[in-house]
C-alpha cells in the first residue's frame, strides 16, 4: 500500500487515503471470504471420508463378524477412507504454509539424474511402465531436491490416477528454460476445466478421483511448490487423448 504523507493534506490526498482505504477494506473482505469458503470446503471433503467410515463401521458392528464377505468389504472400505482422510489432512497442512515458510534449500541439482531417480521410485512402488526421454544431457538447475521430487510425484501420480498406458517422462532445455515434462494417454481435461484444476478441491470427475483415492487438493499443491521454488507450472490437454505437464525450473549456470 501506498503510504500517504498525514500533513498539510490537500483536498486530493484526503480522497486518495479515502480511496486507498476502500481498497483495503474490499481485499480484507475478499481475504476473509476466500477463508470462509475454504473452511467450508476442507470441512465438506473432510466429512465425507468419515461417513463412509462410519455406516461401514456400523455394517460391521451389524453382520460382519457372521458374515466374512461384509466383513473384508468394510475392513477395505475403512481403510482406504483412512488413508485418504490421512493425505488430505497432510495436503491441507502444507497448504496452510505461507511462502515464506516452506523453507526451500536451494542446490545444483542434476536434473537427468534427479528425475531418473524420482522414475524409477515411482515405477517400483506402483508397477507401471514409465519412458523416459533425455532431450539433452548435463543440465543443472537451481532447485530444492526433496520438494522437486514431491512434485514431479504429485504428476507422475496424477497420469497414473487417470491414464491407463504408458507414461512418458522427458527432461530437456527450451528456450534457455530446463524442463521436466510429464505427458500420459489417458482421459484428459475439457477444456473449460483447464484453469480450474489447480483450484483447492476441484476435481472434474469427483467419482473418479474418489475411487483414485484423489483428494482434490494435489495440482494446487503442486502449484504452491512451483510458485515457491521460483518455477512454473502448466498443463496442457484435450479430452480423450491425455496430458501433459510441463514444469519449467531456473537453470543453474
Ligand atoms: P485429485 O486428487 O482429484 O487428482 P488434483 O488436484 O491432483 O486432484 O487434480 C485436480 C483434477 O484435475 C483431478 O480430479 C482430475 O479431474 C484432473 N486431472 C489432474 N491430472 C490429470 C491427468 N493427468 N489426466 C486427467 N485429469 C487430470
Amino acid at each position: 500500500f501506498k503510504r500517504i504523507q498525514l500533513e498539510s493534506r490537500s483536498k486530493d490526498e484526503l480522497y486518495e487515503m479515502g480511496e486507498t482505504f476502500n481498497h483495503m477494506m474490499d481485499l480484507l473482505e475478499a481475504n476473509f471470504q476466500k477463508q470462509d469458503q475454504f473452511v467450508a470446503n476442507a470441512s465438506h471433503e473432510l466429512r465425507t471420508p468419515l461417513t463412509i467410515i462410519e455406516s461401514y463401521a456400523s455394517l460391521m458392528k451389524r453382520r460382519g463378524f457372521e458374515e466374512p464377505e461384509i466383513f473384508h468389504e468394510s475392513i477395505e472400505a475403512i481403510h482406504s477412507e483412512a488413508v485418504r482422510m490421512k493425505d488430505m489432512v497432510e495436503q491441507l497442512l502444507l497448504l496452510a504454509k505461507h511462502n515464506e515458510e516452506w523453507d526451500i534449500q536451494f542446490e545444483t541439482i542434476d536434473l537427468e539424474e534427479h528425475v531418473r531417480q524420482t522414475v524409477q521410485t515411482f515405477e517400483n512402488a506402483y508397477q507401471r511402465e514409465i519412458c523416459f526421454h533425455v532431450q539433452q544431457e548435463g543440465i543443472t538447475v537451481l532447485s530444492d531436491p526433496q520438494k522437486l521430487k514431491q512434485l514431479t510425484y504429485i504428476i507422475l501420480d496424477n497420469a497414473k490416477k487417470y491414464s491407463e498406458d504408458v507414461i512418458t517422462v522427458e527432461v530437456g532445455i527450451q528456450d534457455g528454460n530446463p524442463f521436466i515434462q510429464i505427458a500420459d494417454r489417458g482421459v484428459g481435461i475439457p477444456k473449460e476445466d483447464l484453469n480450474k484444476v489447480f483450484d483447492r478441491f476441484y476435481r472434474v470427475d469427483k467419482a473418479r478421483s474418489r475411487q483414485m483415492g484423489g483428494t482434490g487438493l494435489g495440482l494446487s499443491l503442486a502449484k504452491e511448490l512451483t510458485d515457491a521454488m521460483n518455477s512454473r507450472l502448466s498443463i496442457d490437454s484435450l479430452e480423450g487423448v491425455g496430458t501433459t505437464v510441463r514444469i519449467e525450473l531456473p537453470h543453474a549456470k
